[in-house]
């Protein structure tokens, strides 16, 4: 190592070395600006040069009650005076049995194991080949189930398997050569719709072409993978009420796993603890990760059913095992800091609390729905999401090269609110403590943002 690595570093090193040296994700790093973070409180976020920022997107998806909870805090602390990290193949420790216990407990009905892993993408990679192996492993196996069914422009992490289901041209197209198969439907927008279609038919027509290719192809289809209620990474597709609950029938009708992607949505931020909830469905296989932390630690959890669980049962010699695993699954630091999480909900009623942010973000959306270059805005919960368009009457898109989004955020950031655009789409994801006052600062950069953008 040479000696200038062991010294403390001055900022400007920092910065040369982070532009240098650390190779950042989703990022050009030809273009890199370095933006370094050094403490935060609550929803606020400060970087090196002392600058205060409002973290608008909760570090991606991630902060749920805010950064540096006494409560979160503490329970990492204690864990650490007891172990912190012990495998998962074939031991345990009681933090992590006790999160699988809470976990089961309220999660939607039906969801009785929890397999633990470390990353979003992992626990969607983990549902994958559960699905897969369930059905050539029970007492009636379909071998021939090898294929997937996912939604157009989905994400559901960057592993092979998880890019695989994924339907993001931008981020997918060049890894096509290594992929499996997977089948895809449009993903249910209301924004863009095809010709006759409206707002009222709209459940209807997406989900007959849903039952179109089901009952094509049921019989090769593992599993269906959905992010409910709202395709994040797409740039906020909030889709129709009643589609989620369709999947769910559908899927069934056509003996196909349904797999829930809530890396997103869980953990509160649709207003519910599941988005699942909202349409009252039971998924064979649901993935958590993002805030199931709070934003502290990387841990993830796929949730299976009892009929899943039962094809994996057998003797050591029968090899039904799941060889699966991740080396820092089930974390016990992991499983302390989502345990608080989940205490935080309850002792501060984050749920019960939201509603009103929920209202006022709309108001918000309602705003800055006026605004020339916006063609849309959706809303889920506490997600928002800002569509700028070239064209309102056409929806036509401002070209990717012109970093429309980025223009906003740039701007945000200079009133102290940290974001982080889908292209076009500028999204508004807070930590759910966030306070009236802060998510009236976040709507107000974007919506001065939008206007100088214009200017
Ligand atoms: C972010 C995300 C993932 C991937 O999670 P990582 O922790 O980044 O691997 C998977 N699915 C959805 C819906 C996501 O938003």
């Amino acid at each position: 190592m040479p000696p200038s690595s062991l010294e403390q570093p001055t900022k400007e090193q920092l910065k040369a070395w982070d532009r240098r040296l650390v190779w950042h994700a989703f990022t050009q790093m030809a273009e890199y600006e370095p933006l370094i973070l050094v403490r935060g409180e609550g929803c606020r976020l400060f970087d090196i040069d002392g600058h205060e920022y409002i973290d608008g997107t909760s570090s991606l998806w991630c902060n749920v009650h805010g950064h540096r909870h006494p409560r979160i805090d503490a329970a990492i602390r204690r864990q650490l005076d007891e172990v912190a990290h012990v495998t998962l193949l074939g031991a345990s420790n009681p933090t992590t049995i006790r999160l699988a216990r809470r976990l089961v407990d309220i999660a939607p009905e039906g969801l009785e194991h929890v397999f633990f892993s470390d990353d979003g993408a992992t626990a969607v990679e983990v549902a994958l080949k559960m699905a897969f192996q369930y059905w050539r492993q029970r007492s009636d196996p379909r071998p021939q189930k090898t294929c997937y069914l996912a939604l157009g422009e989905a994400y559901h992490g960057d592993t092979l398997g998880s890019v695989s289901v994924g339907g993001v041209e931008r981020f997918h197209a060049m890894f096509k050569p290594l992929l499996f198969e997977c089948l895809r439907v449009p993903p249910p927008d209301l924004y863009r719709m095809p010709p006759g279609v409206t707002r009222d038919n709209a459940t209807c027509y997406y989900l007959a072409q849903l039952e179109e290719v089901l009952a094509q192809h049921h019989e090769r289809i593992a599993a269906m993978v959905v992010e409910p209620l709202v395709q994040a990474a797409a740039g906020m597709i909030v889709h129709p009420p009643g589609y989620l609950r369709g999947v769910r029938d559908l899927t069934r009708k056509y003996g196909v796993l349904l797999i829930a992607d809530e890396v997103a949505v869980g953990m509160g931020r649709t207003g519910r603890m599941f988005a699942c909830e909202h349409e009252g469905v039971s998924p064979d296989l649901l993935c958590l990760a993002k805030g199931l932390t709070g934003g502290y630690l990387p841990l993830a959890a796929t949730l299976a059913t009892e009929e899943i669980w039962n094809a994996f049962l057998g003797t050591y010699a029968e090899s039904k095992t799941f060889f699966h695993g991740h080396t820092y699954g089930g974390n016990p630091l992991g499983a302390a800091a989502a345990l608080a999480t989940l205490e935080v909900f309850d002792e501060e009623k984050t749920l019960e609390n939201l509603p009103p942010k929920i209202a006022r973000l709309g108001e918000h959306l309602d705003r800055i729905r006026r605004l020339p270059p916006v063609g849309d805005c959706r809303q889920c919960g506490l997600i928002g999401a800002v569509e700028l368009v070239r064209d309102r009457a056409t929806k036509e898109p401002f070209p990717w090269a012109e970093k429309r989004g980025w223009q906003v955020c740039d701007h945000a950031r200079r009133e102290g609110v940290l974001l982080r655009p889908l292209g076009n789409v500028i999204v508004i994801f807070p930590p759910l403590s966030i306070t009236l006052d802060e998510l009236d600062r976040i709507c107000t950069a974007v919506e001065r943002g939008i206007q100088q953008m214009t200017k």
